[in-house]
């Protein structure tokens, strides 16, 4: 680890909220070092040989092709990236992998499906929580793709409720093996793997526990018929039904009744790794979009000449930009953790699962609003296609199709939003992060007088950090009013909660493009960096009126006479623009540039 790193006082998790961050010291694309642009063009490489001239087979459900796939990357050491040298990973860190995860997804959700489920929730948990000799047994095997995972957590009556599991596990007689029974549906990777973590309840344990279950057809396990699904057709989705499945003792995962907490620290890395995997799916959409409006006219114009048209293609592409701004700005501060706790004498498992704790929140965050990006963006995408988007035959109608799941998998995002307020008030209370004094210096604000003084907005971005500054002061507005009414109660106003998680999400986001493009800015000069300082304009334009109309929103479900007034006048004042923006002038000059280079070039 560099001193840098040592010296450098990195945010808490959750902490953006409440700190400013000097635009030097993120992380952005930009930074990657030489070893990992490299693993970015051998992964691109990979895809552009290997599976995008496959994309009909993959449509075909072709689960064959997807394991085949599966293989090749595993002997190219995609697989383990993560995973340490001595277990025959290539020991990169957590960029490193956010990398690969972005490169290898962007093709095809079923790829991308596989692979998470394998490098994600098949493999963390047994690099994170196994024994030594259950990691010297499995992960070599899992990190070359001699042998691929399956995680078995969800079950016909438990999804989102993940602790209710039904599945059990009972000790023999003599005390040297488990036999597990139940039912585990909408596994993914089940009809190739050979192995499964799975969650089942010892007695009646409050929390579930983890065990490494090995693939064996005598030894009482079965497979439902693939799932038949709105998209991610080659990925294998099955139900597992374990009968008496005999598991020795010594392939329990940590300690009993550990299963729950192991599910929730997989999904959290898993949750970051997830908006990773939407990301070049982003910019190939906007890529093949922007060739298309080139390509075809109509009224004798080609139609990228038509500001309709343009205003989608500078949505997409900002929405790329911006996910990759924050998805690699959380994954270095993840890794910057990870490296400090290592640093300070703990296991680098210990350490990952910490720092993977640590960054919950932004993970959550991360993983709604890429998830729903590409959602948007595949969905124009087929509009720009016209009647060909809506057509099989053009890559546009599978992207939208494959985008859906991960809005569902990983904890759903009415879930992950609900969830990453709770974690943040959890920290307020805990005094990790101090949430109480800033809202409290809102509130006094709120009654004082505003200053008429009209501020120096000339450098580079200036007003547009301000507004940042202002619309953390929506959240502690509203959230800290919530916290204060309702106390533990909070959670039971499902609504209120996730206006006010949307606001957390657009600040994250916005800031993250902001101290982006202001970084570069300051690096390479304002003219190097006109488009991606427009993008950064655009989204926070968006963003401000979306935190607007939650803020309202919230406002009103709870406050009432003077201090609904109160609330609602504040928040006028922080969501004022001194300068409004020209938003049709900044799509149209995004537009232009994907149109001049015919290609995704941010
Ligand atoms: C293609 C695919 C692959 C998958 N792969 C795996 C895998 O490999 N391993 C695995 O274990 N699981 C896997 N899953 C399961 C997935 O994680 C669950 O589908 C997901 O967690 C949601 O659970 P559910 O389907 O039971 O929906 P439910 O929990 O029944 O939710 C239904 C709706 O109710 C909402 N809801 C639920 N609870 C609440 C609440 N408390 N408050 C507010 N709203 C709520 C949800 O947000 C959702 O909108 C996969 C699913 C699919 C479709």
């Amino acid at each position: 680890m560099s001193t840098e790193t040592e010296n450098k006082e990195i945010l808490r998790g959750g902490q953006f909220l409440v700190k400013d961050t000097d635009c030097n010291e993120i992380f952005t694309p930009e930074d990657f070092t030489e070893e990992q642009q490299m693993m970015k063009d051998s992964v691109m490489e990979f895809v552009d040989r290997e599976i995008w001239p496959n994309k009909e087979e993959f449509e075909k459900k072709n689960y064959a092709l997807t394991e085949e796939i599966m293989r090749k990357a595993g002997e190219l050491g995609f697989l383990g990236v993560a995973v340490p040298e001595e277990f025959e990973g290539l020991g990169m860190g957590f960029v490193s992998t956010m990398l690969v995860c972005d490169y290898i997804s962007g093709a095809t959700g079923s790829i991308a499906t596989a692979f998470g489920a394998h490098t994600g929730i098949g493999t963390m948990p047994i690099l994170l929580y196994g024994t030594e000799k259950q990691k010297k047994k499995y992960i070599p095997k899992l990190a070359t793709g001699e042998w691929f995972g399956a995680y078995c957590l969800t079950e016909p009556d438990a999804g989102s409720d993940a602790n209710s599991g039904k599945t059990k596990a009972v000790l023999s007689e003599d005390g040297k093996s488990y036999k597990i029974s139940g039912q585990k549906m909408w596994i993914s990777n089940a009809g190739f793997a050979n192995l499964f973590v799975v969650f089942a309840r010892i007695e009646d344990d409050k929390n579930i526990t983890g065990f490494i279950v090995e693939n064996d057809p005598e030894n009482g396990i079965t497979f439902g018929e693939e799932e038949k699904k709105l998209g991610i057709h080659a990925s294998s989705t099955r139900q597992v039904f374990f009968n008496e499945t005999v598991v020795p003792v010594e392939n329990m995962l940590s300690e009993r009744g550990n299963g729950f907490k192991i599910a929730m620290n997989a999904l959290n890395v898993g949750r970051i790794k997830l908006a990773a995997a939407s990301l070049d799916a982003q910019r190939r959409v906007t890529d093949l979009a922007t060739k298309y409006a080139n390509d075809r006219v109509q009224f004798k114009t080609p139609i990228a000449k038509f500001g309709a048209i343009k205003a989608k293609l500078a949505n997409m592409a900002t929405s790329a930009w911006v996910g990759e701004s924050a998805s690699y700005r959380a994954a270095k501060n993840i890794q910057d953790r990870i490296d400090i706790r290592v640093a300070n004498g703990e296991s680098h498992e210990a350490a990952e699962l910490k720092s993977f704790e640590e960054y919950a929140i932004e993970c959550s965050i991360l993983k709604v609003a890429c998830s729903e990006d590409i959602q948007n963006c595949s969905d124009e995408g087929i509009q720009i296609y016209g009647g060909m988007g809506f057509s099989a035959d053009t890559p546009m109608e599978s992207a939208w199709r494959d985008a859906r799941i991960a809005r569902i998998y990983e904890g759903t995002n009415e879930i992950n939003r609900m969830l990453s307020v709770g974690m943040l008030v959890k920290k307020a209370m805990k005094g990790h992060v101090d949430l109480l004094g800033p809202a409290m210096k809102v509130a006094d604000e709120l009654t004082g007088i505003p200053s008429m003084e009209t501020p120096d907005y000339s450098e580079t971005l200036s007003e547009e950090k301000a507004m940042i500054a202002k619309l953390k002061k929506v959240f502690l507005m509203v959230a800290g009013s919530a916290v204060q009414k309702f106390g533990p109660q909070l959670e039971e106003h499902q609504q209120l909660l996730l206006a006010a998680s949307d606001i957390l999400i657009e600040v994250y986001m916005a800031e993250s493009a902001i101290l982006r493009a202001e970084k570069n800015a300051k690096k390479n000069g304002a003219e190097s960096q006109k488009y991606e300082i427009a993008m950064a304009k655009l989204y926070l334009y968006n963003a401000v009126d979306t935190i607007t109309m939650k803020a309202k929103e919230g406002i009103v479900s709870f406050a009432e006479g003077d201090e609904q007034r109160m609330m609602l006048m504040g928040l006028k004042r922080f969501t004022k623009y001194h300068n409004q923006p020209n938003v049709v002038e900044l799509r149209t000059m995004i537009a232009e540039k994907l149109t001049a280079e015919n290609k995704y070039c941010f």
